[in-house]
């Protein structure tokens, strides 16, 4: 059966979220498992000589409006499964979605070309695809198109890997992209408040529905967390399923991260302070022996940037250091700004930083994630994968992951042990991190706990032979 798996972003060519982890390690998976390409935009920023990207010998045009449009098809050269697609509309950019000034304005089209281009690519290249896996809404219009304009003889699997991003645009992009108004524009397809939501055309032409934990299923079907997509989620939730994201473990894996001073596993865990001693050196934070508390991730208004800052203060008057590393909305980088230097226990580091990011998961104690929703969040798993105990808000993939010290003391197959709550405020997050004080003074209870959850099976092994029934 053989599968093509496309996205706007994959790991290690081209990352903005969370998307290009999943969009690398689940078909990585899958190949162990059934015939799997995968596609995505070779987008200018990706390092073509780096990776062994070179060009295929294919390539077509597509006329959209009376405009010739050219694409060129590239693979990696020693793993031919692996496709690109190149166009100057799509590629010549700075950023994938947009740059210092916004949102480009022509994502519609740009996108809307990809997503011609996925299925011209399947005709010119003649593949025998079964199934087609779309993902996000960069990738959802292909549905309508497979089924609608080209109907082709094959299965969409539409995944949402986060409802808040749905690629809204305004209704010209029906002519602009030659999308069939009687057919399409209406409320249960494509129309959203008089404009087009590529989401929708998604979650209306799949066969099969995924989004990337059940608990986010779950909530995605109601006002507070269905971002006006609620009432569409439940009339198609017969189709609709919640499967928890893996991480890769070739990818992350301390007893390997090259990013690491020391590396370690359960057995040499002893190695693992070593990291934090030379981290907490390096970064010119006192006593390593204090815990280290880290937040990793975009900031944004999901991941609870406002909690944080809300706190800022009172996490200056703990025994404790903290090390927020994130890049983001320019408001929130800005008042970030102000409290760099500020206090000697708190370190802020505005920016993305791979290397970084991977160095504070091997020393911090604990990891805040107090994220207003959350599809299903990898930082939490890659955190326990590597003995750092997630400080999590009961939401979305967080409640299906990580299950509180106070309730059980035991992990279980699908999910590891941290300081969870439940009442999204900045005091019940103050209190969490209070608790996990409490817990850090209890060496060897902490110790067990962190050491469990680095031996709880967070790989893709389990979600990609879930992912393998849907498409058969
Ligand atoms: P989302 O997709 O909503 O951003 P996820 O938790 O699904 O969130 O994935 C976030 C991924 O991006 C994780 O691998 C995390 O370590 C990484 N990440 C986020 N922000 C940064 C940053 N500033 N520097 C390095 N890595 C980051």
């Amino acid at each position: 059966m053989m599968v093509l798996f496309a996205a706007s972003e994959i790991y290690p060519y081209a990352k903005s979220g969370g998307l290009a982890d999943v969009a690398h390690s689940l078909p990585e998976a899958l190949r162990e498992l059934t015939e799997i390409y995968t596609v995505m935009p070779l987008y200018n920023q990706v390092d073509r000589e780096k990776h062994g990207i070179v060009y295929a010998d294919i390539s077509f045009n597509y006329w959209l409006g009376g405009v010739r449009h050219q694409f060129d098809i590239f693979h990696k050269e020693d793993s031919r499964t692996e496709l690109f697609i190149y166009n100057p509309i799509i590629c010549d950019r700075e950023g994938l979605y947009h740059d210092s000034y916004g949102d480009f304005g022509d994502n519609e089209l740009r996108f809307g070309l990809f997503n011609y281009a996925i299925l011209e690519l399947i005709l010119h290249m003649r593949l025998p695809v079964k199934v087609l896996h779309l993902n996000d809404w960069q990738t959802a219009l292909t549905a309508l198109l497979a089924k609608q304009k080209y109907r082709l003889d094959l299965k969409v699997v539409f995944t949402i890997h986060n409802l808040a991003y749905q690629g809204v645009f305004d209704k010209n992009a029906m002519e602009t992209l030659e999308l069939d108004w009687d057919a399409c524009f209406k409320p249960d397809r494509l129309e959203f408040f008089d404009r087009v939501n590529f989401m929708k055309a998604g979650i209306f032409y799949a066969d099969a529905v995924t989004t990337v934990s059940p608990n986010y299923a779950a909530q995605i079907q109601t006002p507070a967390y269905g971002q006006d997509l609620d009432e569409m989620l439940r009339q198609n939730n017969h189709k609709l399923q919640g499967i928890i994201n893996g991480i890769s473990y070739d990818t992350f894996d301390p007893a390997t991260d090259e990013a690491l001073y020391k590396n370690y596993s359960v057995k040499k865990f002893e190695n693992r302070s070593k990291n934090k001693k030379k981290l907490c050196k390096e970064q010119g934070l006192a006593e390593p022996k204090r815990p280290l508390f880290t937040f990793i991730g975009r900031l944004t208004g999901q991941k609870g940037v406002d909690l944080l800052l809300q706190n800022m203060e009172a996490f200056s008057e703990l025994e404790a250091n903290f090390f927020i590393l994130g890049s983001g909305e320019k408001h929130y980088e800005q008042i970030f700004k102000e409290f760099e230097n500020r206090f000697d226990n708190i370190k802020i580091y505005l920016g993305y930083d791979e290397v970084l990011s991977r160095q504070l998961y091997a020393s911090a104690d604990f990891l805040l994630m107090p994220s207003h929703f959350e599809p299903c969040g990898l930082n939490q798993m890659i955190a326990m994968h590597y003995g750092c105990v997630p400080i999590v808000s009961l939401t979305g993939g967080l409640a299906d992951t990580v299950l509180d010290f106070k309730q059980t003391l035991k992990p279980h197959k699908g999910a590891g042990v941290g300081v969870t709550f439940e009442d999204h405020n900045g005091w019940e997050f103050y209190r969490a991190v209070t608790k996990a004080l409490s817990l850090f003074s209890h060496g060897k209870k902490f110790e067990k706990i962190a050491k469990r959850n680095m031996e709880i099976d967070f790989s893709w092994a389990k979600p990609a032979k879930k992912y393998l029934k849907v498409y058969r």
